[in-house]
């Protein structure tokens, strides 16, 4: 098959790009390269069957052609990582709600079967665990650019359904919980490689706010056979889908664990989350997903333990 991954050049689509390869389709990767990088797409990059263009799904004539010539897409491209965002306010905007509606409007045209890549952030502070994908969403203030991010996430996943039901678009959505693996950088934000990378450095392991706070974290081989698995089932179209990990750890013992694990003599310290993020931030105490759908529709279950997921890393 020809499959587009927006996104492509990122952390998970370039997992999933290496993946689709294996299984002998013709790969096209669409990606701005903003926080995806040549170096992640570099492994496969001489593939006969591999393709890169660098463009922005802002650009609805450069994305055109390649939703065109598509017989599966799979849409990554985002504003990533909560650093990364609250930086980047607009930009977040922007490219997660214009440039998914671009997408879908695109492939709508031709009734391409399309994935579209949401987030835990949905949920927001809900604090009712594990959750469900039918669970509320609990917003903070629109002063607090996450909740953007998030608002950002859940119009995506609208509008997947909206073109599910009016234009019979085959879309899927999956939720994703927090991913990591082999290839994550720390730049944006994310926890574990930031981690590793300090600990490895024997410089201080930042634990933001009181560390108390907890987090379940899967490996993305895990999460990319999941997602071609959902792209190839039919029942799971028109529907919201989580996948991540329910092994839960809060963010001091992750320290403790990575700075065992890397034998490093760093010092753990705590920064305030005004000092990390703004002033108006705020975090999520816990995130559970509930996986009872996921295992429903394809069998779905972790097979990375967390020690595992971070020795792939190290
Ligand atoms: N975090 C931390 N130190 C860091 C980076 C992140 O303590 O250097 C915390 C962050 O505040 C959050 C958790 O780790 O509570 C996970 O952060 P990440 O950005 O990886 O993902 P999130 O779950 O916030 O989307």
């Amino acid at each position: 098959m020809k499959i587009l991954i927006t996104g492509g050049a990122g952390f998970i689509g370039s997992h999933l790009a290496e993946k689709l390869l294996q299984k002998k389709n013709q790969v096209f990767v669409f990606d701005d390269l903003s926080t995806g990088s040549r170096g992640n797409i570099r492994p496969f990059i001489k593939n006969k069957r591999f393709f890169f263009k660098k463009g922005s799904i802002l650009n609805i004539k450069e994305l055109a052609p390649f939703v065109k010539k598509a017989d599966q897409i799979y849409h990554l491209a985002a504003a990533v990582g909560v650093k990364h965002i609250i930086e980047n306010p607009l930009k977040t905007l922007l490219t997660n709600i214009e440039g998914t509606k671009n997408v879908l409007e695109l492939a709508a045209k031709s009734k391409t079967p399309i994935l579209i890549t949401s987030s835990s952030e949905v949920y927001g502070k809900n604090s009712s665990l594990p959750f469900k994908e039918t669970a509320d969403r609990t917003y903070g203030s629109v002063y607090s650019e996450r909740w953007g991010y998030a608002l950002s996430k859940s119009v995506d996943e609208c509008l997947a359904l909206a073109y599910w039901k009016k234009q019979r678009l085959p879309a899927v959505v999956v939720r994703l919980f927090n991913t990591v693996g082999p290839r994550q950088t720390g730049r944006y934000g994310m926890v574990i490689p930031t981690f590793i990378a300090q600990a490895k450095e024997n410089k201080p392991i930042t634990v933001y706010g009181t560390g108390t706070q907890m987090r379940c974290f899967s490996h993305v081989e895990d999460i990319i056979k999941a997602m071609i698995k959902l792209m190839n089932a039919s029942k799971a179209r028109g529907e919201i889908i989580n996948l991540g990990s329910t092994e839960s750890i809060s963010m001091m013992d992750l320290a403790r664990k990575i700075k065992k694990m890397t034998q490093s003599t760093s010092r753990i310290v705590k920064i305030p989350y005004k000092k990390a993020y703004s002033s108006t931030f705020e975090d999520m105490q816990k995130r559970i997903p509930d996986l009872k759908k996921a295992h429903a529709l394809i069998g779905y279950k972790p097979t990375y333990a967390l020690d595992n997921i971070i020795r792939s890393m190290m």
